[in-house]
């Protein structure tokens, strides 16, 4: 194994020596990385197939194409967002300004997960440099023709001190997170995310946890159900259902359940009629095929259900007469299998949603503005979209992150350089003057309190 003790210090000398800071050094490497992306495109796809199975149009839209729009992003925005910001300081401040200059933390360790393994490890890694870090890179163990792809193409394009990909299981990613990071991006699940936090807890190490959890989707009895249920099969059943944000479980109205349950079954049938999985992204092992076998013995399976171990396929499958206690209702799903609940009662259905841990996403379909703004307003999650599913997370101007055991934190553009920058407070104060009532004395503090009064007066 590595000597990672040794490539942390190498790393952190490294960025001592300030050479990363330099916009124009982090801009070099950025459009280097993008070079070295376009170079291998058909290596990242060629493993992605191997690990996944996923095609290639699949391979290109949800993971390349991401990490190339924000990288343009991220190269054309980069010197205006590095650039120190003005803010106000207030009356009492009078003659001073305040600034926000953004610095980079140090060296960064990203461990990613192995259902998007592309994506989910090179976006924060665009964050990491843009903001001037050195970084080290941990994909998953789960995913290693990818893991092997990056790992070459960092290997070819940066130096070891600037950037490293360590490629390993459990034990690398402990051996990792003993050492001392300036900050820790961690990316999957909630039980190894509290194990990475206690870890960072250890230093004090700021961290960012983009976790998974139970997503609702949510169809109102006036929602466009036509529309609503291409949205919901194709955010649920993209990568087989192994994406965090998925619709995890459907809420739908009473009223409207048959129509839409119809309506899926018709684009399921249409869209995903596959030769038992040649082109359906496939589950990543035994042990998670197994695991969703087992749901399939919860409530009644409407459509669905097919299975080949072989290829470790799963059909897309949905799944009716669920109620809230069955075992598919208790952990994240993340896999093609789709549980209806039917409710009457929104309010009900609300409570039961926020008694739970805060979900990763939330999804409503209902044309009602009203109905949007009480779903939206009236529960906490990371993020969603009205009308849609996964949607947000594709666009690099919305920030994408949990909350409560979702995560904490957030990232994608303009986030992720915050994300990896400390913003550091400067208050610069004129020499012209200075203002006495700071200065401790009763006729100062007289004079600061007829100063407060008029202050008021005026505002
Ligand atoms: P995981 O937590 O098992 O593994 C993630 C990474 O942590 C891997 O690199 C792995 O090697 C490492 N790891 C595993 N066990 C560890 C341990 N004991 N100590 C230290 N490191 C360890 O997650 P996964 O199975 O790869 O991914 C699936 C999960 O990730 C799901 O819960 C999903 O919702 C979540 N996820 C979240 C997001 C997001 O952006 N919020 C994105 C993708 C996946």
């Amino acid at each position: 194994m590595i000597d990672i003790k040794k490539l942390v210090q190498k790393q952190l000398n490294y960025f001592l020596s300030n050479v990363t800071c330099d916009i124009n050094y982090r801009l070099e490497n950025l459009k280097r990385l993008r070079r070295a992306i376009q170079n291998h495109e058909k290596d990242i796809c060629e493993a992605l197939h191997k690990d996944l199975n996923k095609s290639d149009s699949e391979a290109f839209m949800t993971e390349i194409a991401i990490v190339m729009e924000e990288l343009n992003l991220t190269i054309k925005r980069l010197k205006a967002w590095a650039r120190p910001k003005r803010v106000n300081t207030g009356l009492l401040h009078m003659g001073s300004s305040g600034n926000l200059l953004y610095e980079p933390y140090g060296v960064a360790l990203i461990i990613s997960p192995w259902n998007y393994p592309f994506q989910l490890t090179l976006v924060p890694l665009i964050g990491a440099i843009a903001a001037g870090n050195c970084a080290i890179v941990k994909p998953s163990e789960l995913s290693p023709s990818v893991s092997g792809v990056l790992a070459k193409l960092i290997k070819q394009n940066f130096s070891e001190e600037y950037i490293c990909v360590v490629e390993g299981g459990i034990e690398v990613s402990s051996a990792l997170l003993a050492e001392k990071f300036d900050y820790i991006f961690f990316t999957g699940s909630v039980h190894v995310g509290r194990i990475v936090m206690k870890a960072a807890a250890k230093n004090l190490t700021p961290v960012t946890l983009e976790l998974g959890g139970k997503s609702p989707c949510i169809v109102h009895k006036d929602a466009s159900l036509k529309l609503a249920a291409k949205r919901i099969a194709w955010g649920k059943f993209l990568n087989a259902g192994q994406t965090c944000v998925a619709p995890d479980y459907l809420l739908v109205h009473k009223a409207v359940k048959q129509k839409l349950m119809d309506y899926l079954v018709a684009y399921i049938n249409e869209k995903f009629n596959y030769d038992l999985g040649e082109e359906f992204t496939r589950i990543i092992n035994k042990k998670h095929f197994e695991r969703l076998l087992a749901y399939l013995n919860n409530g009644r399976i409407i459509t669905g259900g097919i299975h080949d171990e072989n290829r470790l396929f799963l059909a897309p499958t949905i799944i009716d007469k669920v109620t809230w206690e069955d075992p598919i209702m208790q952990e994240e799903i993340f896999g093609p299998i789709l549980p209806v609940l039917e409710y009457e009662d929104l309010d009900e259905v609300l409570e039961k949603i926020r008694k739970r841990p805060k979900p990763l996403a939330l999804y409503v379909f209902s044309e009602n503005k009203d109905m949007q703004r009480k779903i939206t307003n009236g529960v906490s999650f990371g993020g969603g979209c009205i009308n849609d599913t996964v949607y947000h997370i594709v666009t690099p101007f919305l920030p994408f992150g949990g909350v409560g055991e979702s995560g904490i934190g957030s990232y994608h553009g303009e986030a992720s350089f915050h994300t990896f920058s400390h913003k550091k407070s400067i208050l610069k104060q004129t020499n012209l003057f200075d203002i006495p009532f700071r200065y401790p004395a009763p006729s100062n503090l007289k004079k600061l309190r007829l100063f407060l009064k008029i202050r008021k007066m005026l505002s």
